[in-house]
């Protein structure tokens, strides 16, 4: 099915001669709370409609929340991992909106007070560095979620809509960049790679799987362009629902191609949020509010936060380490070259897996290769992300060593995948239930031998004459036979032995 879109995109190399691109990226980070964060409700996903709810996250007249202290100090930890600054006092506001999916009305957020501001990133694309400018992190509660009933699932032409408030309260952090300015060609690269690098460190701070496909890591990606020469900032859209690194930066250089042709023409970009859809274009959606609707205010619910420099400098000692430099200590330590290392980062999660694999016994390179070219295959094909597809380090693990003992061709170990992947147990299992190992027992290679030797004659005589190379012919009849399942070395030798 395609959808036919209306917009006129200039081709790409030309947007980025004619325009300087200037990117925002806000990125909601859902954390991993046990406990929501005003109340004691569960955060587990899923779960009857409304059955993780109280009267605080329900919003009902009365109630009064508290603050997850576990929440601030993650907020806190993501805050220094991004080198922001910490505020010594800061409220909570009221942010005003009138969806059913926020129970009271309006958001608790931060507006000009957030916990963390003033940080920044460095993220290298093709061997150059970008500096990404974090103006703030703050906190926020995630929202319920709304079913429309009838109709297309749209609220238009529905006949009611639905709402499940067990999200409505889960801890949301919003990382916002400042411009980013100066990206040359690279923009929408830099946006994916500044993702990418969000998702490990939340990762490695432990405090949100960050999981796109998910919706625990959710960006909104602003863009707007200038006129080569321009320092005066153009009119940005700000796309929302894109739920993967791919989408990131597709949905960036679709909106630069758009508004690059909109402004080629002598027309003005819209300030608007728009959608990204899968299909691979933006839709407009509403015209942007301003920040004057949301009227905020001070939330008067809340104490103000205030966090002692005694309490910060702990935390800061709980820094992971930075992702790049443990990529770079696990390259070394894994004697892998700067091209099989890209092809890792290059696979989502590919490296914790690959590093659980060799914390399970397994070589490094075997465990590279296994999770880089045929489980990343085999998820892609599936659609599901590596650490769902169905086979787990310790699998991966105990499979090569099946592979080390010799029990096991790389050839009978793919099918052995097929068998875990289908459910069929664990390796040794696969390999007993399917008849999968490799033959070594002299009394069936020598008769498989035997069997070509007979059906081969003309080969069998070279061998006689010397002619060792020739062997190979015959291994492949064997193998042929034994259906890929005979230790080749052991058939070289007992060939050898019967025609030298
Ligand atoms: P809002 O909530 O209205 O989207 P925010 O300040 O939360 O506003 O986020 C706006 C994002 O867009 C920020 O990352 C900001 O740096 C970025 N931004 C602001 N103006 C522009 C512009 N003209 N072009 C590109 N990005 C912009
Ligand atoms: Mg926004
Ligand atoms: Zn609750």
């Amino acid at each position: 099915m395609s959808v036919y879109v209306n917009d006129d995109l200039m081709d790409y190399d030309e947007a980025m001669a004619r325009f300087d691109v200037v990117i925002g990226l806000e990125v909601h980070v859902e954390l991993n709370t046990a406990s929501k964060m005003w109340c004691g409700c569960t955060t587990e996903f899923g779960g009857e409609p409304n059955s993780h709810t109280c009267p605080i996250c329900l919003g009902l007249p009365g109630s009064l929340p508290v603050v997850n202290a576990k929440a601030i100090e993650s907020a806190i930890r993501i805050g220094l991992s991004l080198g922001c600054e910490i505020a010594q006092w800061c409220r909570f506001a009221r942010k005003n909106y009138f969806y059913p999916d926020m129970p009271r009305d309006y958001q608790v957020s931060q507006s000009d007070e957030p916990l963390c501001f003033d940080g920044e990133v460095t993220v290298e694309v093709d061997g150059e560095e970008h500096l990404i400018p974090v103006e703030r992190v703050h906190m926020e509660e995630d929202a319920g979620k709304t079913t429309h009933i009838g109709g297309s699932g749209r609220i238009h032409g529905a006949g009611y809509s639905l709402v499940d408030y067990n999200r409505s309260g889960v801890p949301l952090m919003e990382i916002v960049t400042r411009p980013i300015y100066g990206t040359g060609t690279k923009g929408p690269e830099v946006a994916r790679t500044y993702l990418a690098y969000l998702r490990e460190m939340m990762r490695a701070l432990g405090v949100s799987e960050a999981r796109m496909e998910r919706g625990n890591m959710r960006c909104d990606a602003n863009v707007s362009l200038m006129p080569k020469g321009s320092t005066e900032l153009g009119t940005r859209t700000e796309t929302k629902n894109v739920n993967s690194l791919k989408s990131v930066e597709a949905a960036l250089r679709y909106e630069i191609r758009r508004q690059a042709a909109v402004l080629a023409a002598g027309g003005r970009v819209r300030q608007e949020t728009r959608m990204w859809n899968e299909g691979g274009f933006t839709t407009a959606g509403r015209s942007k509010e301003h920040a004057e609707d949301y009227r905020y205010f001070p939330e008067p619910d809340l104490v103000p936060v205030a966090p002692s420099r005694e309490w910060v400098e702990e935390l800061r000692a709980t820094l992971p380490e930075p992702p790049a430099a443990r990529r770079a200590r696990l390259q070394a330590a894994w004697g892998f070259t700067e091209l099989e290392m890209r092809d890792i980062n290059g696979v989502e999660g590919a490296l914790e897996l690959i590093a659980e694999t060799i914390e399970a016994g397994a070589p490094a390179s075997a465990a590279r290769k296994w999770w880089v070219s045929d489980l990343a295959r085999r998820a892609n094909e599936a659609g599901v992300a590596l650490d769902e597809v169905g086979m787990s380090p310790g699998q991966v693990a105990a499979l090569q060593a099946l592979v080390d003992s010799g029990a096991l061709t790389d050839k009978l170990a793919r099918q052995v995948i097929d068998g875990v992947l289908a459910g069929e147990g664990e390796p040794a299992d696969v390999v007993a239930a399917r008849g999968l190992a490799v033959v070594s027992d002299d009394s069936a290679l020598s008769a498989a031998v035997d069997v070509a030797i007979e059906a081969n004659p003309g080969i069998a005589q070279k061998i006689r004459d010397g002619k060792v190379q020739a062997a190979g012919a015959l291994i492949g009849a064997v193998m042929k036979a034994m259906a890929g399942q005979a230790d080749a070395a052991r058939v070289r030798e007992l060939i050898l032995e019967k025609l030298g």
